[in-house]
């Protein structure tokens, strides 16, 4: 078996990306209550049902009257205008407002008929004045105000008919806003892909366990987990699986049958206990299990009945780093989200950046603005070893070096993956 590991060609990041994403099909749509649609993808047309506000209304407290009455009023000559009574938001005035009245309005409510412009309350005087019963009192306006001022119109958000979110949309908020004007309780968004994860490895222990001599306590299954729910997945964590070839491909072939994707962390290089490699050749197809990139040399693609099984490393940091790379976007793409890259940062390195081999190297690193300069300044953390998650947990970005024996200088610039920006966001 190890045979195969050693002959195998190693791939290329990019080129394991994109086989990859090749098997990563947009999955299919499903209702969900609109509040759940935040993030999602629509996968159908929202078109409005009515117009949207459905009626003119009054943008401001105030009085609706008509523009022409008060056209010729200053604080020398002042119209004086008969109150008809007073509307607030959700009521119908039955009547018309005629030359010489105004009507008490409030924010939201209907225009009545006749009227064309609200004055703020503010703008204005009252005489007579009964905040309850508004009738018989006089407005006392000394300005004119522009035909219209105030006054919002039907259909100013949408009118019936009208495509207001297109298929393919991000929704955000406001987005779930308008599903609930458009009176869309349920709507249909592209399904979160199910995702089962097992850790391989006969020195695992559950978290919850004292681990004995030569055990440590499994972590992958956990932080794979929430990289998967943060991706917007549905992580299934399926737990331990001993290094034996019967026990680990009973376990896959039971996940592939049940879920959108399966991650298998550990056993994927190609030591005496390492199964990963032998078990998806004998189930599917495997399509590399080398990348050229560290932390998470060994790592295996392999198909198995269309689904994606992929075999990470078992080094906690690697895995994780791994998952980052080369799954997320995949993820991202079944989701239906066409922006499936983190946006990267152009930082200077504050320290020297060694590289000790010529894979492409995905240093944990912190970027952050000098506050002085304003300029992006990168510091890997101190230990890159693949074991560490502490050196992940303070990372906020990956510093890639790129291919090559060429490290970087304390000063120069490099490219930094931002691990705390969603795909999509412009920065
Ligand atoms: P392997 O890829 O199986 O050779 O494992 C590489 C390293 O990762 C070893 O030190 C393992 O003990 C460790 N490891 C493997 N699986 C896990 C896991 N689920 N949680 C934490 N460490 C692990
Ligand atoms: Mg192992």
């Amino acid at each position: 078996m190890s045979n195969h590991y050693e002959s195998s060609e190693t791939v290329a990041v990019r080129d394991a990306i994109e086989k990859i994403l090749s098997f990563a099909k947009v999955l299919e749509p499903q209702s969900v209550p609109m509040q759940e649609a935040m993030g999602r993808v629509l996968a159908q047309d929202i078109v409005s049902d009515r117009d949207i506000a459905p009626f003119a209304n009054s943008a401001m407290d105030g009085f609706a009257l008509k523009a022409a009455d008060i056209e010729q009023a200053s604080p020398k000559n002042p119209a004086q205008l008969k109150v008809l009574g007073i509307i607030g938001a959700g009521s119908v005035f039955e009547g018309t407002v005629q030359s010489g009245e105004a009507l008490r309005i409030m924010t939201g409510a209907m225009m009545p008929a006749g009227a064309d412009t609200v004055v703020m309350i503010e703008k204005v005087e009252v005489t007579g004045v009964s905040a309850e019963k508004p009738e018989g009192t006089q407005v006392i306006l000394t300005a004119g105000a522009k035909l219209g001022l105030n006054v919002r119109d039907k259909g100013e958000e949408a009118l019936a008919g009208d495509l207001l979110l297109k298929a393919g949309t991000v929704v955000n908020a406001a987005g779930i806003g308008l599903l609930a004007a458009t009176g869309n309780p349920h709507v249909e968004v592209i399904r979160r892909p199910r995702v089962a994860i097992l850790s391989s490895g006969d020195e695992l222990v559950g978290p919850s366990e004292v681990p004995g001599p030569g055990q440590i306590r499994n972590s992958n299954c956990y932080s794979l987990a929430a990289a998967v729910k943060a991706a917007g997945g549905e992580p299934n964590i399926l737990g331990i699986v001993r290094d034996n070839n019967n026990e680990i491909l009973q376990a896959i072939q039971q996940a592939v049958a049940h879920h959108d994707m399966v991650l298998i962390s550990g056993g994927a290089a190609g030591g005496d206990y390492d199964f990963t490699y032998q078990v998806l050749s004998e189930l599917g197809t495997v399509h590399f299990c080398k990348v050229n990139m560290r932390p998470g040399k060994a790592q295996t693609l392999g198909i198995v009945n269309n689904t994606i099984v992929f075999g990470l490393a078992g080094n906690p940091s690697a895995a994780m780093v791994g998952f980052e790379v080369l799954l997320r976007p995949a993820l991202r793409q079944m989701q239906g989200f066409t922006s499936i890259k983190r946006p990267v940062t152009k930082a200077r390195l504050t320290t020297d950046a060694y590289k000790p081999d010529s894979r492409r190297f995905y240093l944990r690193a912190r970027v952050e603005r000098d506050k002085a300069s304003g300029e992006y300044l990168v510091t890997p953390e101190k230990n890159q070893s693949s074991a560490l998650l502490s050196a992940l947990q303070n990372a906020n970005c990956l510093v890639v070096l790129q291919e090559g024996l060429d490290g970087k200088a304390k000063s120069e610039m490099v490219c930094c993956i931002r691990l705390d920006i969603d795909e999509g966001v412009e920065i």
